[in-house]
């Protein structure tokens, strides 16, 4: 019996292999390899994708979230030692990308169906120096809701999307990216825009916000040799800005494909033992993970991979449990921390076969805890 692969980043790619090669092809022989005309295209493509003013194409998703805040720290909207509200269960470079700019990362519980931000819990999270919360789209889902634009509002604070997993989630008749203040993109190979190596992007719809950020990701200049700030080498390369000039054209196909297996898993695991993730909206989730909890979830994995099929965790340890966080250890979100103990990924691409997914789920059906 064949495994059946978490993810075939080989087969997905191989969808798109001529357009891929035309894309690579042009640029080899153009002789221009970054900030160039490709990279141009998709800021215009992505822009147009996710209806912002801005996209700004930068190395990878982790620099996109901090040069937002770096950028916000130039502008004089933040400074060093002010709060940002960040959920407690995400993949730890929400994180990193507060307390690498001197920012205080401040964990908030998720509600444990959606696995997002509780809009209910925030308020007990602000204080005089909060200035922003850093919502995720996790696993593919929008995030926000009406209390959270409220809240925000409210305390003026900013509202700036993790949207690294989200692209093409709709809210509220907007797309993700342009819902909050600004929000950070990644096109990491195995997201559901994904680049053929490293690659991200910032949208927004702060002029001021994405002057700045177009000068930090290039040393802080605006003009060549004259450095306005202290800045980064960031930048989007034209190869992989052509490899997703062609991925985002298929980008609504992809999603399509995920929905419909997504729709199946839902309707079809009956397990008692297994809890299937709360949908708000379906336009609002992407499936870019389809992440079910279960209390014995590392039982349930091995005996997924004793009958062929792979299963990834999303993530095992809470960033707060980190040792790179060594100063948050001591604290306790409990909702969080057993989300990470019992969620498992199942197998969501737009290449599945639909008997394998039938397959699937009988297994997971006759999983007895
Ligand atoms: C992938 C991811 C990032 C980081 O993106 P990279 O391109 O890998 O740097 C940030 N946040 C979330 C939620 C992610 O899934």
């Amino acid at each position: 019996m064949d495994v059946i692969k978490f993810l075939d980043l080989q087969k997905i790619n191989a969808q798109y292999s001529k357009e891929l090669k035309e894309a690579a092809n042009r640029v080899i022989d153009s002789g221009w390899y970054v900030l160039g005309k490709e990279l141009e295209a998709f800021e215009r493509n992505y822009a147009s994708f996710c209806g912002t003013n801005s996209t700004l194409g930068v190395a990878n998703g982790l620099d996109a979230l901090r040069l937002i805040f770096k950028a916000y720290i130039e502008l004089g909207v933040m400074q060093k030692g002010d709060e940002v509200i960040v959920p407690a269960n995400t993949f730890i470079a929400s994180v990193l990308a507060i307390s690498d700019n001197g920012l205080i990362p401040v964990f908030a519980e998720p509600d444990a169906k959606t696995f997002n931000l509780d809009s209910s819990k925030l308020e007990a999270a602000i204080t005089k120096k909060t200035k922003a919360i850093l919502t995720v789209h996790l696993y593919g889902q929008i995030s926000i809701d009406q209390r959270m634009m409220e809240i925000c509002n409210e305390y003026n604070l900013k509202l700036i999307e993790d949207a690294a997993q989200s692209h093409g989630a709709q809210w509220n008749g907007k797309v993700s990216g342009a819902i909050g203040d600004a929000a950070g993109h990644s096109f990491y190979p195995a997201k559901n825009l994904g680049a053929l190596g490293d690659a991200g992007a910032v949208t927004t719809n702060d002029e001021p916000l994405a002057n700045t950020i177009a000068a930090l990701r290039n040393y802080g200049s605006h003009k060549k040799y004259e450095n306005r700030y202290q800045g980064l080498n960031s930048r989007l390369d034209e190869l992989q800005a052509a490899f997703l000039n062609v991925k985002l054209k298929h980008l609504q196909g992809d999603i399509a494909g995920r929905r419909k297996v997504a729709k199946y898993y839902l309707e079809h695991i009956t397990n008692p033992s297994i809890l299937l993730p709360e949908v708000v909206h379906n336009k609002g989730h992407v499936w870019h993970l389809f992440v079910i909890r279960t209390a014995n979830r590392d039982k349930l994995q091995e005996y997924l991979y004793q009958h062929g099929i792979q299963t990834l965790i999303h993530y095992p340890v809470p960033p707060h449990k980190q040792r790179a966080y060594r100063s948050f250890n001591h604290m306790s979100f409990p909702i969080a921390e057993q989300i990470h103990k019992e969620v498992l990924s199942l197998p969501v691409s737009n290449l599945e076969d639909m008997e394998v997914i039938k397959r699937i789920v009988l297994i997971i059906n006759n999983y007895d805890n």
